[in-house]
């Protein structure tokens, strides 16, 4: 023995080997591999769950809540595999009816009646949709859930339990964390709620269900024990975001879809608006390493050719050293991507910094400027004034960036003097808008501030 064939280094060639099969998506029904910490035993996609998701959703970029989830996941040592019929659906409608997808009017599908109108427009069989779930040997299904797509998720998830009340059935995404939506989803249709985040909680719950963990021990999932006691210990937000597996698009691959790819730099947000929903349901900023989102984009152009991506984190800017770190970094590897992004305007973003987001790729940004009016601005408790956001319209668009511009018309105590001032201000701000995404009246949402204080 010349002590290059070890147990030690026979295992890490197993590990390598194992690894290598995963990847090919090759089941393994057995092995002895076995490193302290480590799990990568893999025996199939089918192993513990099926991701699924329903219209509407975005079509032009594959579900990142499935991709991103699976392959975390897969890294965990769990089997996931994704099945997405919002685009199945979307390809087979025909194309004037394609608005139901604007993202806009997608909300309308919370609609009892709207909802039941449009899926018997589109001829949705959801026995069918029910058998697609049905068909994969997964013992559980977890549903992607969010405000437009919950009514068509739970019609379908009464049926998976009419047909198959052994399935395990579990909801997670925007709406389980949200009290009012989740309500939804009784113990009748739904086994778990996934309050948490997927990678956390959704991770454990496998875990336990598989035997491996004690399921009354699992934070941030709601359920009903056998006992009729209900579980719901919370979970706090997952910190650290660094280390996550790139998305795995080999089964929702980016050419079936539009010519983008969704991607994340942060989740959470350090502001908080009172008219905000979202920040609520996300919680605290908490961001990826700059090199870790460079190398996903710069791995998808390698594999997929991607050249588009659509940040889609709340606001994209709330780090400015992290958002330099990555133009830096695509400036230097010269890729060809071109991307946009969402923005709070802020006192720390600099003209120079626009102009490295140019040479970067940036293609357009989103700004949630909202109002013009100071004293709306502070009312909606936003950090910066229309001086601001004005100075960062301009530096944005003589940097070459197209500017998108979202506004909020009634904010509780605006008058109509604040009204004609955001007016004025929009004139002086002219030439350095270039669209106005949307412009609405202002909602009172569940889990906001404003929902809380409706005085204000
Ligand atoms: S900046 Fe945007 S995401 Fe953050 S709290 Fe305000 S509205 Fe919400």
């Amino acid at each position: 023995m010349d002590g290059t064939n070890t147990a030690e280094i026979r295992m890490r060639w197993l590990g390598l080997v194992l690894e290598a099969l995963k990847e090919l998506d090759i089941p393994v029904r057995q092995t002895n591999y076995y490193f302290e910490g480590e799990d990568i035993y893999w025996s199939g996609r089918d192993q513990d769950v099926t991701l699924g998701i329903l219209p509407p959703a975005d079509v032009d970029t594959p579900p990142r809540a499935l991709v991103q989830t699976s392959s975390y996941l897969a890294k965990k040592g769990l089997g996931a595999s994704c099945v997405d019929l919002n685009i199945k659906t979307y390809k087979a409608a025909e194309p004037k009816y394609h608005d139901y997808w604007n993202a806009g009017r997608r909300d309308e599908w919370a609609d009892a009646e709207q909802c039941r109108k449009r899926m018997e427009t589109l001829g949705i069989d959801a026995a069918a949709w029910a058998d697609r779930f049905l068909e994969r040997k997964a013992p559980n299904i977890a549903f992607y859930v969010r405000r437009s797509n919950m009514l068509v998720t739970r019609t379908v998830m009464e049926l998976i339990r009419a047909k198959d009340p052994a399935r395990r059935l579990i909801v997670y995404g925007p709406s389980a964390a949200i009290e009012a939506e989740r309500d939804l989803f009784p113990d009748a249709v739904c086994d778990y709620v996934v309050t948490g985040e997927a990678e956390t909680s959704l991770t454990d719950l496998l875990w336990a269900l598989r035997g491996n963990a004690d399921i009354n021990t699992v934070r941030g999932v709601r359920w009903t024990g056998k006992d009729g006691h209900k579980r719901d210990i919370p979970r706090e937000p997952l910190m650290d975001l660094s280390g996550f597996p790139a998305p795995d698009y080999r089964e929702l691959k980016p050419q079936d879809y539009g010519d983008v790819l969704e991607i994340r730099a942060s989740r959470g947000c350090k502001y908080r608006c009172a008219f905000c929903a979202e920040q609520p349901v996300e919680g605290p900023a908490r961001y990826r390493p700059a090199r870790e989102v460079f190398e996903e984009m710069a791995e998808a152009y390698r594999v997929h050719n991607t050249r588009a991506f659509r940040f889609t984190d709340l606001i994209a800017n709330g780090n400015p050293k992290q958002l330099e770190e990555l133009a830096d970094l695509l400036i230097a590897a010269r890729l060809p991507v071109r991307f946009e992004m969402t923005f709070a305007p802020t006192d720390d973003m600099t003209a120079e910094l626009y102009r490295k987001l140019k040479a970067a790729g940036c293609k357009a940004i989103h700004f949630g400027v909202e109002s013009l009016s100071d004293r709306v601005l502070e009312a909606m408790n936003k950090t910066y004034n229309a001086r601001v956001a004005q100075r960062n319209l301009a530096d944005a668009h003589d940097a070459g960036v197209e500017t998108h511009v979202n506004l909020i018309v009634g904010f509780p105590g605006e008058k109509q003097e604040d009204i004609y001032l955001t007016m004025r201000r929009l004139k002086q701000s002219e030439r350095h808008i270039d669209f106005v995404d949307t412009i609405s009246q202002c909602q009172v949402l569940p889990k906001t501030k404003l929902e809380r204080q409706p005085g204000r």
